[in-house]
């Protein structure tokens, strides 16, 4: 399928340096038996690598014409593909079925175009995930890995940073696919945890660090009038002059819980 065109409302960049192909599978490390999905195989730059090294290979695919070209070049019990939209898909329904007594490892080389709302999809199924491998703006890499204090730390570092270890593995140039990205790229690594701290309402928690990094620049005093007290900041021993990005993850995972408590 030389002739497929690039559809950029699917954030279609395809792989093609070898070198870089090669370095993330290394990096994912996959096993014969290995319960493994792929997000957006596309021409099967990583696919088929993968499926040199693994008994079954899944993959999410949302282009049909992907689809179907896939479904011709490999055998249907070898690649197993779920023509579906990745942001609405139950890959906990699916770990059921591939994984009942393990996890999945998720891979891809993702659309950038939604990559923020589908790890936020992803997020909600970490119980069953081994761990994820995963091609992603480099911008946004460095915000999901970044440390309190940071420029790039925000809601999207606090809200992956409570479902996941995360760790920046390789920077990819815009060379390395077709057609080349605007953006470079990076290679991340997410391994979920249980965070130490449980939190006894995610969407309360999402909506508190939402609204806490409303206007970075203002303290958290200023962001949660009406929400959090200066008493409750006391208690809890938070600095309320402090900027959202002073906080960790920790932190707004007790304020959270105090507030639904
Ligand atoms: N893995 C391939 C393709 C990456 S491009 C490679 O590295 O060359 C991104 C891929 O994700 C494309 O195949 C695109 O069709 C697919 N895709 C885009 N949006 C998707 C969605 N919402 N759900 C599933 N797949 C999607």
């Amino acid at each position: 399928m030389t002739s497929h065109t690039p559809r950029k409302r699917f954030g279609q960049n395809f792989l093609q340096d070898q070198g870089v192909i090669n370095d993330i599978i290394s990096c994912i490390g996959p096993m014969p038996a290995d319960a493994m999905v792929e997000i957006g195989p596309g021409l099967a730059a990583l696919t088929q690598p993968l499926l040199d090294k693994l008994q079954v290979l899944h993959a999410v695919e949302i282009d049909r014409d992907i689809v179907s070209h896939l479904g011709k070049r490999f055998a249907a019990d070898k690649l197993v593909i779920h023509s579906a939209d990745a942001l609405s898909y139950d890959f906990g329904a699916l770990a059921d079925q591939i994984a009942p007594e393990g996890q999945i490892r998720l891979v891809g080389n993702l659309p950038y175009n939604i990559s923020t709302p589908l790890l936020f999809h992803l997020a909600s199924f970490a119980p069953r995930i081994l761990d994820c491998h995963f091609m992603l703006q480099n911008e946004v890499v460095l915000r999901m890995v970044a440390e309190p204090g940071c420029a790039d730390y925000g809601r999207l570092s606090v809200m992956l940073q409570y479902h996941f270890h995360m760790e920046k593995l390789l920077d990819v140039p815009p060379e390395a696919f077709h057609p080349p990205p605007k953006v470079d790229s990076a290679i991340v690594r997410m391994i979920p945890r249980p965070f130490p701290v449980q939190a006894r309402d995610l969407p309360a928690l999402e909506a508190l660090v939402a609204r806490a990094f409303g206007q970075r620049r203002k303290t958290l005093r200023n962001n949660l009038k009406g929400v959090v007290s200066d008493a409750l900041f006391e208690s809890l021993a938070i600095d309320s002059t402090a900027r959202p990005e002073n906080l960790s993850t920790h932190d707004y995972v007790k304020l959270a819980n105090a507030l639904s408590a």
